[in-house]
């Protein structure tokens, strides 16, 4: 069987490993059924961010379970279950995890190896799918755990004025969950014209490019000059990161949730942030949000934010095409199609993602 890794070059190349042994007493094995590029893989390939253990890749998966532990309870997870993968684990013995505060474990583990075509995982790092949920938007449950993680810090509340730089797939995930509070006007800065009419399908009152020299003064003006309550940056933009700070309104919060590279360096104008009380924050790892995340996906239609699928055997096409920009999530898929739908339980919701090359 086949894992796609990173080579230290890192260019992408396919690994063949052994087909994984029987699973341990608490394990389940699992076949994979998709797989996501998450912008952070994108940054492994590109240099920006550190070079991942063993160059393994991929973070967001669901998976149909094929062989469950002998401890395993099927009332937990029996062979065919769907499932979805929570690829983050934390040691149980650290201050931070005996202080409930597991997020900020100081030796993390979990399973960053998502994109390999079968594997054995233990049982506290899968889910089952709620049957509401598909295969398509079960692949999307922790990158919808970082969305919820940002809307947390964003201080959403009645008529508040929200603006999101940037409405790739984390953006228009956002955006979905942005639109289930009950907020005021909603702005949206994108400079792909695909992804702005996503932004206006999704719920955006207004959507502005950023093209140009004026774009600041258009955000402000959208705003009737007094900035905005709430400024969620997730275009990963440095120059969009730096102008979040200028727009933010007196008591507002601006979240970062884009992620700029190692070597960036935001400059802040602490008089004016002070003028203006406003707060600053980023956003890692939350922990303890994955049930969260499963009970909101039912009704989020994430399988819109799926621009392109490719068979697991294009993996390498399909990163590249996702680096082209123009997608949205971009999908990888174990199974054919029609295999992926016998599998389904339940009804799924169309999904808008064209099929891509063979
Ligand atoms: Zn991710
Ligand atoms: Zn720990």
């Amino acid at each position: 069987m086949k894992s796609l890794r990173l080579g230290r070059d890192r260019s992408l190349s396919f690994l063949d490993l052994p087909e994984p042994p029987p699973p341990e007493p608490e394990e389940v094995q699992v076949q994979m059924a998709y797989a996501s590029i998450c912008g952070y893989d994108m940054m492994m390939l590109s240099g920006r961010a550190a070079y991942p253990k063993d160059g393994c890749l991929g973070h967001e998966g669901s998976a149909i379970v094929t062989a469950v532990g002998s401890r395993v309870s099927p009332a937990d997870f029996r062979v065919g279950d769907r499932g979805t993968i929570m690829p983050y684990a934390s040691c149980g013995q650290c201050d931070a995890c005996r202080s409930n505060r597991p997020e900020y474990c100081v030796e993390p583990g979990g399973r960053s190896d998502l994109m390999t075509e079968r594997l054995n995982l233990s049982q506290k790092q899968i889910y089952r799918l709620p049957e509401e949920v598909s295969l398509q938007a079960g692949c999307l449950m922790e990158p919808l755990m970082m969305a919820m993680h940002a809307i947390s810090k964003a201080n959403l509340s009645y008529g508040r004025s929200v603006i999101l730089l940037g409405c790739g797939a984390m953006g228009q995930i956002i955006l979905k969950l942005v639109r289930r509070h009950p907020v005021g006007r909603v702005v949206v800065v994108e400079p792909d014209p695909e992804k702005r009419m996503a932004a206006l399908r999704f719920g955006a009152d207004m959507v502005l490019d950023p093209a140009g020299p004026g774009i600041l003064f258009e955000t402000l003006q959208a705003s009737g000059g007094m900035g905005y309550d709430a400024v969620i940056e997730a275009s990963g933009d440095r120059g969009s990161a730096q102008m979040a700070l200028n727009i933010v309104a007196r008591g507002g919060a601006v979240v970062y949730f884009g992620l700029y590279g190692m070597d960036f360096n935001l400059e802040v104008n602490l008089f004016s942030l002070y003028w203006k009380d406003a707060v600053i924050s980023c956003v890692c790892v939350p922990s303890g949000q994955f049930p969260a995340a499963l009970a909101m996906a039912g009704g989020l239609h994430l399988e819109e934010a799926v621009t392109a699928i490719y068979p697991f055997s294009a993996a390498i096409h399909a990163f590249e095409e996702k680096a082209t920009g123009r997608h949205a999530k971009v999908m990888l898929r174990f199974l054919p199609p029609e295999e992926l739908e016998r599998r389904e339980r339940g009804s799924i919701r169309p999904s808008n993602a064209a099929e891509g090359m063979e």
